[in-house]
């Protein structure tokens, strides 16, 4: 027994002092927003544990990592994707007749995607199906970004989330908080612990209508500013932070007030809410790209219902000049897309966008990494490339400080010190 044990300590101990030098051509350092060149990145198991300049070189044993023709960075943080759909003209048929495991795998096959777009965390913002894809890839069963799960997203009767909207009164039902949805502060708090037996790991709520829903209103108010509250307050007692998908000004108002971490979408914020934004700390995740792709869509005949259409004609455009008011005012900005509103594994056209509404390239990627982290609460593990941090390590061809577009030319992907990317 004894002898079985040591032959065996003998055969583990090489692997654990093993070492992975990743030699980098140009490093992002996204906290001082530097391109450093020659840089050297020493990963052991699942983490950093060292940064140095210059090429360094590796032990015996030690396996390097070529990237001197890329542009080095953190992995990439998406606060704002949809893994279990992709959009498509049969959509709003395919609430009907998909099923949770046809979703099951779809959410796979999306996820991986986001990780090749060099996206090795995201934040999914509806479904039970990302929660239980967290946990597979959590288990090492299958492969896909780390992701945080906001699971059912919380909505009031007839609001953005609600389900049944659209749907022939023979299918529907009064929907309650265990479906996400909340008449009044009773239901609201009973929404939120429902969401944490089911394993969430943040709040999404919906205190505006939206475009894709199939209701005529974007952009009234769909909560009161108690029932955010009620939200809010009972998220904190769980850990969760509160997400608002919200498009007009008034509903936008009202969720800062409640006290939400984060305002999606945005479109119709006004100079007063900036400012409110800024006191309370409440970051904006613009996604642009999401605003523009819909808008797009809507001038294919027949892609969306008609009263989808006009919604998405209206609203998507807006988006861009938005985040330029905000990025200017101040506002906190982290990155997301709304990945799933367009094709998964674009999401890197989003810097381009923000890059053109008037942030300098290297802040966009410090809103995809830092700042992100910070809205997750992860900036101790994730955000940037430094030792003690999850080994999540990407590269792009060219230099995106120069030109953005290489954004979305990932040839590189580690994710907790696995490779999943080389070319
Ligand atoms: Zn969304």
């Amino acid at each position: 027994m004894k002898k079985i044990l040591l032959i065996l300590l003998w055969a583990v101990q090489p692997m654990l002092a093993q070492k992975t030098i990743i030699h980098c051509g140009n490093l992002i350092d996204v906290k001082t927003l530097k391109v450093l060149p020659k840089m050297s990145i020493t990963v052991q198991g699942k983490k950093i544990v060292s940064v140095s300049s210059g090429f360094i070189n590796p032990e015996m044993g030690d396996q390097v990592i070529d990237l001197k023709s890329k542009t080095v960075m953190p992995g990439l943080i998406d606060m704002h994707v949809h893994l279990r759909s992709e959009t498509n003209p049969n959509a709003y048929l395919d609430r009907f007749v998909k099923n949770p495991g046809d979703q099951a795998y779809q959410a796979l096959v999306f996820g991986k995607k986001n990780l090749m777009a060099g996206f090795t965390t995201v934040r999914d913002l509806g479904g039970l199906i990302s929660i239980s894809l967290r946990n597979a890839i959590n288990n090492g069963l299958v492969e896909g970004p780390r992701i945080f799960a906001a699971g059912v997203a919380i909505s009031t009767t007839g609001g953005h989330m609600d389900g049944t909207n659209g749907v022939n009164q023979y299918y529907t039902k009064d929907l309650g908080p265990e479906e996400g949805i909340i008449n009044g502060v009773d239901d609201a708090r009973k929404a939120v612990r429902q969401r944490y037996k089911e394993g969430s790991d943040v709040i999404k709520i919906a205190s505006t209508g939206g475009v894709l829903s199939y209701a005529k209103d974007g952009m009234g108010a769909q909560f009161t500013v108690e029932e955010v509250q009620a939200i809010v307050q009972t998220a904190k007692d769980y850990g969760f932070k509160v997400a608002a998908h919200a498009h007009g000004a008034e509903g936008i108002k009202r969720a800062v007030l409640g006290g939400v971490s984060s305002i999606e979408h945005g479109t119709y914020m006004t100079e007063e809410i900036m400012e409110l934004m800024k006191k309370h700390g409440t970051y904006y995740v613009p996604t642009v790209i999401a605003g523009r792709s819909t808008a797009d869509s809507a001038k294919i005949p027949n892609y969306y219902p008609e009263v989808v259409r006009m919604k998405a004609l209206a609203i998507g455009p807006m988006i861009q000049s938005t985040f330029g008011r905000a990025y200017k005012a101040g506002v906190k900005i982290a990155f997301g897309t709304d990945a799933g509103v367009f094709g998964h594994g674009k999401n890197a056209r989003e810097f381009e966008l923000m890059h053109e509404a008037g942030m300098p390239a290297l802040e966009t990627i410090q809103s995809a990494t830092v700042n992100a982290a910070d809205l997750l609460g992860q900036s101790d593990m994730l955000g940037s490339i430094e030792p003690g941090k999850w080994a999540d390590i990407i590269a792009v061809e060219g230099n995106p400080a120069e030109t953005i577009q290489s954004m979305s030319r990932v040839k590189f992907v580690m994710k907790e010190g696995k490779v999943y990317k080389n070319e």
